[in-house]
């Protein structure tokens, strides 16, 4: 498959004529300053709180690997479309070009504007609602908190794992390094099965996929 000409083609035919890279990472960005000041707000720091956010740093992280390994992975009834978008972003960015163009190629990088939009206006609400019935409320504030933070750093590291070689932020070892770790997760003989991590590899040796 010729790479270039694919890319070219998926701009002219998918990427929507009047997508902004910059607004759409003004927007996600905007969510992002507003959910982490707001959960924070409501955060009675303890000598507990490290644990708190610890343990759901560590869910989201399980969370990310189990519904990235196996709903985009695989074809899962009802979410055809998010396996078809996740084959995309594995079509236009391949193990021997990682890298983007152009600013607007980061519409097949980053998540959908309307899926970001979904999780910051009805899901952390609604989480928050849900949880505040299950959880004492301490606790809740702590886990809106580091799931905010870590689906930021979600959509950041992705970005930097996609940046040229050459990027000044490829000087920084972990950079080159969780860039190596996710385009073993792009070369097509491994993409189904193996580092699915995103943020950091942990899960990846946890489940046995670290490549
Ligand atoms: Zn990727
Ligand atoms: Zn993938």
């Amino acid at each position: 498959m010729n790479l270039e000409r694919y890319r070219k083609n998926f701009r002219q035919k998918v990427i929507p004529k009047y997508y902004s890279a910059k607004i759409h990472l003004l927007i996600f960005s905007a969510f992002e300053v507003a959910s982490i000041s707001i959960s924070a707000k409501y955060i009675e720091w303890s000598w507990l709180s490290p644990l708190w956010i610890f343990l759901s740093i560590f869910w989201a992280s399980t969370f990310l690997y189990f519904l990235h390994r196996f709903m985009l992975h695989r074809i899962v009834p009802g979410f055809a479309w998010a396996h078809k978008m996740h084959h995309w972003h594995h079509t236009f960015y391949q193990s021997e070009n990682m890298e983007y163009d152009e600013l607007n190629d980061v519409y097949m990088l980053l998540m959908p504007p309307w899926i970001q939009l979904i999780y910051f206006v009805l899901y952390l609400p609604f989480i928050t609602w849900a949880l505040s019935h299950l959880f004492p409320p301490v606790f809740v504030p702590h886990f809106i908190f580091a799931l905010t933070v870590w689906y930021g750093l979600y959509e950041l590291i992705h970005w930097i794992e996609h940046l040229s070689d050459k990027h000044m932020v490829m000087t920084f070892g972990w950079a080159r390094k969780m860039k190596r770790h996710h385009r073993g997760h792009h070369h097509p003989k491994f993409k189904d099965a193996r580092n699915f991590g995103i943020v950091e590899p942990t899960q990846d040796y946890l489940w046995g996929t670290k490549l």
